[in-house]
């Protein structure tokens, strides 16, 4: 709890007072004298099934005797909320089924459980590329369709990977197994980025293209001027990507043009980056986190960053390619990995401001509380998405706004408040990685286009099979 929060809400009496926490005993030695945290106790743990064929999935939705609701799809379950979580319930863990199906020079279809790593080197294999460069390449090719997910796009991508779906093979919540292509438009705009609400998809069929390779240019600015920039930046034909250090008032521009000229990405170079940016950084800031005194070891922790910064942006890549990019294996992420991060996307009118009060919330909130992210937060442009009814980029151009941490004390606080400031510039919360969304964000954001959803997905599962508590919280 925020130390502010914590004057006002003082903790419960009878709970501080109790002999049993004096006597410094556990939760649990705690519920069975008091009674209070029973419901807790009991709490079970989620049936876990690993599918190995479409039969398994039907038989799973269908049986619900021996698999309880609530049924939550889960692919690498890297997502950063509770959107997979259940108690109680049963968990299809999708990632036995990782095959490739079938292959051509404009589509490929593979299991949905297939890792992107796996489908990057397939592709790269045979001089083809996917038509979105998603990072972290742990991920699930059904985890990252069936969420949103952030990349740096340019004007001959698609605006993620999502996108670039031509036909999905789902298994409904009543156990029927249907397939969906471009024939029917409507369905495919309804499953995409749908979270597993509205069935298990079990076969994806996307876009792809031969290699192709762009220019990477970079500047250093600051935010006054970064804000100047942002409306031609959003609609720019080079994809955008923006490092921030609010506390030295820094914005490192990356942008990505594909104008022809661009030269042959070095891979080693590309390893070189992802190896500083995340692993050699945020291992050497946790380090840093020992040195006693704050006002000593956080300027040298910006120093740090601001110095790794300079290095990564300025001289090691100046071209790349949607392949070479998705070759870098240390941008870790899930529960277990070092750097913890949050996404807020923004309508491209209101960041400017959003970004402003980004910067004054950082410096207040580290005066008050004494913390702060780390790590610097990075900003991408996404492109307009009007294929996916839930697209965070509906309506037009934003910007995703994502921080990033390797310090967990006081990181959830940082974020609650971050939230209400993030609601007052039209804040897109995405479900699947933004932590601390206020109650009634959800729908002031995605408005009819979630009233129509939450309608599609009640006449696909009448009988709620597939939604679980955060959901429930969340949609209404
Ligand atoms: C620290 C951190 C950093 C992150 N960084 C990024 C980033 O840089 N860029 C980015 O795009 N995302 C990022 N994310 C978000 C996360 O990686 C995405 O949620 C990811 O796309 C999910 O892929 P997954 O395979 O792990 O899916 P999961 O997390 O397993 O599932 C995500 C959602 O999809 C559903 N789902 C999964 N598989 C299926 C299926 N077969 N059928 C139907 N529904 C399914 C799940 O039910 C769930 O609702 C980050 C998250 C964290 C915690």
């Amino acid at each position: 709890m925020h130390p502010a929060t914590a004057r006002i809400i003082p903790p419960h009496p009878k709970l501080v007072s109790h002999s049993s926490l004096e006597r410094g005993r556990g939760m649990a030695d705690i519920a069975r004298l008091t009674g209070r945290f029973r419901r807790l106790e009991k709490t079970q743990e989620p049936r876990r099934i690993k599918p190995r064929s479409v039969e398994q999935i039907s038989e799973v939705l269908l049986d619900r005797r021996r698999f309880p609701s609530p049924v939550r799809p889960v692919g690498a379950n890297s997502n950063g909320t509770r959107c997979t979580r259940v108690h109680g319930g049963t968990v299809l863990d999708m990632s036995e089924m990782n095959k490739l199906v079938r292959l051509d020079k404009k589509c490929v279809t593979v299991q949905a459980g297939m890792r992107l790593r796996d489908l990057v080197r397939i592709l790269a294999d045979r001089d083809l590329e996917l038509m979105a460069s998603e990072e972290q390449l742990d991920r699930t090719i059904g985890g990252i369709i069936s969420s949103a997910s952030l990349f740096c796009g340019t004007a001959i991508d698609d605006p993620n990977l999502a996108a670039s779906v031509l036909g999905i093979g789902l298994v409904t919540p009543n156990g029927r197994n249907m397939d969906f292509d471009t024939s029917t438009p409507e369905m495919l705009q309804v499953l995409r980025q749908s979270y597993g609400l509205m069935g298990v998809v079990h076969t994806v069929s996307l876009r792809i293209r031969p290699r192709s390779q762009y220019t990477v240019r970079h500047g250093k600015i600051g935010f006054a001027e970064l804000t100047k920039l942002l409306p031609g930046l959003a609609t720019a034909k080079a994809g955008v990507k923006i490092y921030l250090l609010p506390f030295r008032n820094r914005a490192f521009v990356e942008l990505r043009e594909t104008d022809g000229k661009a030269r042959k990405p070095r891979a080693l170079a590309w390893r070189a980056r992802d190896w500083i940016a995340n692993k050699l950084l945020p291992d050497l800031l946790y380090l840093l986190r020992k040195v006693p005194g704050r006002r000593f070891r956080d300027p040298l922790i910006d120093g740090f960053s601001e110095a790794t910064q300079v290095l990564i942006n300025t001289r090691l890549v100046d071209a790349g390619s949607n392949a070479v990019e998705q070759t870098g294996k240390f941008r870790r992420i899930g529960p277990t990995a070092r750097t913890r991060s949050c996404t807020w996307v923004f309508p491209a009118k209101q960041f400017g401001a959003a970004l402003y009060s980004y910067r004054e919330y950082c410096h207040r909130h580290y005066k008050i509380s004494g913390f702060r992210c780390d790590l610097p937060s990075l900003a991408y442009r996404l492109l307009p998405d009007p294929c996916a009814l839930m697209s965070p980029s509906f309506e037009g151009p934003v910007f995703a706004l994502s921080l990033r941490t390797t310090v967990t004390d006081g990181w959830e606080d940082f974020l609650i408040d971050f939230g209400a400031i993030a609601g007052r510039f039209g804040g897109i919360p995405l479900l699947n990685y933004t932590r601390g969304i206020p109650a009634t964000q959800v729908k002031q954001a995605y408005g009819s286009r979630l009233e129509k959803f939450c309608l599609l997905r009640e006449q696909m599962d009448p009988q709620n099979r597939l939604i679980n508590q955060f959901f429930t919280e969340h949609l209404g």
